[in-house]
């Protein structure tokens, strides 16, 4: 049976959600097909932190505007998606990452955000439990912060739902082709017909452009996470450990800490396994930063993929097919990145230019990008 739409959104994560909601705003005909449940990809296994801290004004002007549009959300869609403001603390314990914390923090500045250096017992009146022990120094932002993932994404699904989109879930795309329109064959015999498509299926983003000839520079690493028991309040903000055997974690408004760190090497594939090693040295590393943590319980381990490019960068961008649009290789990001590229992405797909510079996520037009540093 063909199924015919305007535009057809493959992947239902935070980019493919969020596009698609903006999308559906201007009432156009939209199917948004997912291979298992909204949320099954990296989304809903991400640990949901939102941070303006970043050294390129690009990337500080989008994290800008997503902290205003994860703050009004709960108007948006009428419940809460315990977006709570509690703050960013990034950790310097040697001398070049507090040379590179004062640099960003200057272009951080220059941008508007309300960020400042620390001195170690600056960062004690912060987190009053933090061990400062080898500590040089602290970057600060308290408007940075976290939201639920899950409960964004049933705000978009409302959205969609409210503007008669329509969702083909647990039903993968296997076969996809250009014709006059896009025909798109999903698993259980549905063919999708449609003028346009977004390739927002994460991890999954490149094997998808092969079926269509599209040799896309993405590659998936695993990453893992855990969260506790709820315990009393102890730490606001997200704090992050860059040693290399640092870690960063955060306490959820429902009093949950959740938390992953960067596993060196890096553990290329798409692999969704968690480890026993990462279960045990997040506990260490946890309780070395604060201490009090170590009688709070480790509920559930799991793994999901950051969807890599070369300079880190996520691509946003029309592909060399036409009317193939791409929002993917959000690496460590994209949860926080996710509502407003999607908006501007949107624009950009209905009317064929940007509402604004969204060079530095293109990768298929002539504009240079610039590689980020934490
Ligand atoms: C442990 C961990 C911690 C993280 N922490 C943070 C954080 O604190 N802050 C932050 O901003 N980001 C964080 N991230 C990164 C963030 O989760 C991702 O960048 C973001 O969720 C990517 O969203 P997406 O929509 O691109 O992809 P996804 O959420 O992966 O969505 C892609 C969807 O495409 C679907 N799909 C795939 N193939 C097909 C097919 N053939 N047919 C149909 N559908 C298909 C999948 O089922 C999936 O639902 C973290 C990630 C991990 C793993």
């Amino acid at each position: 049976m063909t199924k015919r739409y305007d535009i057809a959104v493959i992947g239902a994560g935070i980019m493919g959600m969020a596009t698609a909601s903006y999308l559906s705003k201007n009432g156009v005909k939209l199917a948004v097909i997912d291979k298992e449940y909204i949320g099954s990809g990296s989304t809903g296994r991400c640990i949901a932190g939102i941070r303006q801290q970043f050294s390129t004004p690009a990337s500080i002007a989008v994290m800008k505007e997503n902290v205003s549009l994860f703050s009004q959300m709960e108007e948006e869609f009428g419940f809460s998606v315990e977006f709570y403001q509690g703050g960013y603390l990034l950790m310097a314990h040697n001398e070049e990452m507090v040379e590179l914390f004062k640099s960003n923090i200057k272009i951080q500045q220059k941008e508007g955000i309300n960020v400042s250096l620390l001195s170690p017992e600056e960062a004690l009146s912060v987190v009053p439990k933090l061990n400062i022990e080898g500590l040089l120094a602290a970057a600060y932002c308290p408007d940075d912060g976290q939201a639920y993932p899950f409960a964004v994404l049933k705000g978009y699904k409302t959205k969609i739902d409210e503007r008669k989109g329509d969702f083909f879930l647990h039903n993968p795309v296997i076969k996809f082709e250009k014709k006059e329109n896009f025909l798109l064959y999903l698993e259980d015999g549905t063919v999708i017909e449609a003028e346009k498509v977004l390739l927002s299926a994460g991890p999954w983003t490149k094997e998808l452009g092969r079926k269509i000839d599209l040799d896309l520079p993405l590659f998936p690493e695993r990453h893992e996470a855990m969260i506790t028991e709820r315990i009393p309040r102890i730490i606001e903000p997200m704090i992050v450990d860059y040693r290399k055997d640092g870690c960063y974690f955060q306490q959820m408004l429902t009093g949950q800490v959740i938390g992953c760190y960067t596993p060196s090497p890096n553990v290329p594939g798409l692999r969704k396994n968690s480890s026993r090693e990462f279960l045990l040295e997040m506990g260490k590393r946890m309780v070395r930063l604060v201490p009090e943590l170590e009688s709070a319980a480790i509920l559930r381990h799991w793994a999901g993929s950051y969807n890599m490019t070369p300079d880190g960068n996520p691509i946003v961008d029309k592909t060399p097919v036409d009317d193939l649009y791409i929002a993917s290789g959000m690496s460590g990001h994209g949860f926080m990145f996710g509502p407003a590229l999607s908006k501007h992405l949107a624009h950009f797909i209905g009317n064929d230019e940007w509402d604004t510079d969204f060079s530095e996520f293109s990768f298929f037009q002539p504009f240079i990008r610039r590689p980020r540093k934490p």
